[in-house]
Order: structure tokens, then sequence, then C-alpha cells
């Protein structure tokens, strides 16, 4: 199949070579004809399929003709990153058509917003919370769309936007065209999907495809060593650059300054910081100024950053929808891609959810030096308060206020050896290397 036989204008085709698309993706494929033609639509997709391009060729076709300047179509999608994502491929591919799009989240003025709507918009790409606030204050009425795209939507239900998304859709006509996407299709997002779409046309793309390009290790570790086993990762070779998943957004920065400091141009994306911040190191890391991104789960969907080599889980998702999420970071655009897991004691059935989710027994890499330990470790704060070796806490009343112990014990700072460690993989048993476990900074 090509691209000729959507009978796209010129001026959209011309978009199309220029971004390098040479044949539609399968989503692509399925999707144009149907959203061309007025339909509804829901798709069971992830991000890496081409489905941005799938809705946003037919819409720029159906709008292009027509009187401007009113808001036709609304995107909502999750995340400001993912929105900011859309609104580039909505731009590149409507070059020369004259319409015009904006993106609309928090986190930044709303001035620019409101002038935007107010000089005259096509399409609005949008997060749930922000667009509220300018329909509550009057700022922009969604009377005029014809057109609304409700995309990753379990993700914005993992968010608990869906009341907001309600609230979104007493403002637009129910005479539209409604598309939903989404990478999972559980019962909440099925309900969502009996409330927006009028006989939609059902769309699946094999979910697997992307993730038979990653190769998917888990490495047993302790809590304490997980820092030097990182170091022992990114000492070896790989092709493009890394993303790191933290559970926390204290835990992504902190880790990326400690990379930082230790000579590796790493950067880190967490809910805390501003969206200028925000902004900045995901350009850096798209463009090839950081090699390294740490960050927590709002990375994990959406973003395509098609050099990333390896996604290492630092700390394990809470959930195992999250761990496909995050390892579909890599191996995209049919490039191959590893995901290597940290494993510590207590992450076993996690684990044991996430292989049971893809229906495989991913392969344990036992790296010299390196172990887990073998029952529930406590956080060096705890062991350094003499709570480590089983000790009983006693009642709060009849406690005296104790100095603290500074021991070195579980918890204290790894010894600032060089790693020098041998990789081996090995299924299921340990490996049998003699080199030293190295330390260079204490994290956890
Ligand atoms: P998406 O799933 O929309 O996030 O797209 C993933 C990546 O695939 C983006 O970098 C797109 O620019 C790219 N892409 C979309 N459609 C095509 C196509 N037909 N051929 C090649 N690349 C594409």
């Amino acid at each position: 199949m090509s691209f000729k036989s959507f009978k796209l204008s010129s001026a959209i085709m011309a978009n199309i070579d220029k971004c390098g698309y040479e044949t539609p993706t399968p989503i692509q494929a399925e999707a144009i004809p149907k959203v061309l033609g007025g339909h509804d639509v829901l798709g069971l997709a992830q991000t890496g399929t081409g489905k941005t391009a799938a809705f946003a060729l037919p819409i720029i076709q159906n709008l292009a003709d027509r009187r401007h300047g009113q808001v036709r179509a609304l995107v909502v999608a999750p995340t400001r990153e993912l929105a900011e994502q859309i609104d580039e491929n909505f731009r590149q591919l409507a070059q020369g058509t004259g319409l015009r799009t904006v993106t609309v989240y928090g986190g930044v003025g709303k001035g620019k917003q409101v002038q935007a709507f107010r000089q005259g918009v096509d399409i609005i790409v949008a997060c749930p919370g922000r667009l509220l606030d300018h329909l509550n204050s009057k700022d922009l009425n969604l009377h005029q769309v014809e057109t609304l795209v409700l995309d990753e939507a379990d993700q914005m239900f993992d968010m608990g936007f869906f009341p907001d998304i309600r609230r979104i859709l007493k403002h637009i006509p129910s005479q539209r065209q409604t598309l939903l996407f989404s990478a999972t299709m559980p019962k909440d997002i099925r309900k969502l999907a009996g409330e927006t779409l009028t006989d939609p046309v059902e769309i699946q793309v094999n979910l697997d495809e992307p993730l038979e390009l990653i190769s998917q290790v888990i490495c047993p570790v302790s809590k304490r060593q997980k820092a030097n086993l990182l170091l022992h990762f990114l000492k070896e070779e790989t092709e493009g650059s890394t993303l790191i998943f933290t559970r926390t957004k204290y835990g992504a920065k902190n880790l990326a300054r400690k990379l930082e400091k230790s000579g590796y141009a790493a950067t880190s994306l967490q809910g805390n910081m501003s969206q200028n911040q925000r902004v900045k190191a995901l350009n850096g890391f798209r463009d090839g100024e950081y090699t390294i991104m740490v960050a927590t789960d709002i990375a994990a969907r959406g973003i395509d950053v098609s050099r990333v080599g390896q996604v290492i889980n630092f700390d394990l998702p809470s959930t195992a929808e999250a761990y496909t999420h995050r390892i579909g970071r890599t191996g995209r655009a049919k490039r191959s891609g590893r995901a290597v897991t940290f494993m510590c004691f207590d992450d076993q059935t996690m684990v044991r959810a996430i292989e049971r989710l893809q229906g495989i027994v991913i392969e344990r890499l036992h790296i010299d030096g390196f172990e887990m330990a073998t029952e529930t470790e406590l956080k060096p704060k705890e062991q350094r308060q003499g709570r480590g070796g089983g000790s009983r806490r006693k009642p709060l009343g009849n406690r005296r206020p104790q100095k603290q112990s500074r021991s070195k014990g579980k918890g204290s700072k790894p010894h600032a050896k060089k790693a020098g460690n041998s990789m081996k993989k090995k299924k299921g048993g340990k490996s049998s290397s003699t080199s030293k476990q190295g330390g260079v900074f204490g994290l956890r």
C-alpha cells in the first residue's frame, strides 16, 4: 500500500515525503481511510506504531479546505511531553495548509495560550487540567469541534483524568467524530469508549511487535549494590542513549546528579521540574546533548526518542503494564534495543507479574560480584538507627532518645574501588568470575 491511495492533498503528500515516510504503517493503512470517511475509531495501539500520523493526516485533510480559525479538532493527551510531540507531528504534516495548532497544558503561563485562541486556531492538543481551566474561565469554546481524539486513554485513566475528560465532553458537540487510542483496553477504557464513541471501527495493531526487537534481562541485585551495577552497565558500549527509570521524583533527580558528577552527560525528567526544565531536558536527550536520562514514569509512555539503545529499570514500576510501556521506549523505529531490570528481593512478585503478562520467562543475567539479598532489605537509614539484625523496636513511650549509630553496616557507602567486573550470561546460576564489585558513589 502507498500513501497515494488515500488521495491526500499535494501539500500533505509533500509533507509526508519531507518526514521520510515511504509506506503507511499498519495502523495508518487501516485508520486513515476510516477517519477520512468520518467513522469513529477505537484503536488498540502503542506509540511507536505511527498512530499520531494515523489520526493527524486524515484530520488535516478533512480540515484543510474549509474555513479556518475555529477549533475544529481537539486532541487530548495525558502528558505535556506527549502533547508537544503530537503538536510537532501536526505542524510537520500540516505545513502549507494554513492550519494553525496550539498546545494547551499547565506549568506554563496562560497568556500565550489565550492569545493563540484569540488569533484563531484550528487544532488544539491539550492536557485535560489546563484545558478545563480555560473552558471554565471562558477563554475558549469548543462548539465547533468536529473531531475529538483521546490519545493514550489508559494512561489518562491511570493519572486520574477521566472525571476531567467527562467534564470536557460536555463542552463539545455530541455530533462529532471521536477517535480513542489506548495501548491496553481494560474495563474502564471500554466503558469510556462506550460513552464517547458511536459505532466505532475497532483497529488493533500487534502489540507484541515492538517487544520482539527488545532483548530483556533481569539482574538480581541487592538494593545497596544497585548504583554500582548501574555504573557497570553504563561502562559497556551500547548503541544509542540510555533511559533509566526510578520510582520516585527525588530518586530520578538524585541519580542524574550523581551520574553527572561521575562524568556522564546525564539529565533527569520528573514531575517536580518546571515545564521549561522538562522541555530542555527532553530536547537535550533527543538531540544527543545528554546520553543518559533518568526519569520517573512520566517518560514511560508516548515519548518518542528513536535513539534509545537501552532502558534500565533501576527501580521496578508499580504495575506490569508500566514495565511494557517503559521498555517500549527502546527498540523503536525498527531498531533493536535492550531492557535491563534490576531485581531486589522484594521485587520478585512484580517480576513474576511482568513475566505472566508477557507470557515469557525473562532471562536472568548474573553479574559477578552482584547478588540479590536473600531477605527484605531495610533502608540504610533504618539500619543506621539500629533496626537491622532482627532487633525489635520498643514501644515509643518506653524509649529514651538514642544517639544515632553511624557504624558501617549494610547501608554504608560501598568501597570506592573501580568496578572491574566482567559480565557473563548465565541462566539461573551464579557467576564463576572472581572479579570484585566496585563502588563509585553510594546510592540506593
Ligand atoms: P508514533 O507512534 O505516532 O509516536 O510514531 C512513532 C515514530 O514513527 C515517529 O517518529 C514518527 O515520525 C514515525 N512514523 C510515523 N509514520 C511513519 C511511516 N509511515 N513511516 C516511517 N516512520 C513513521
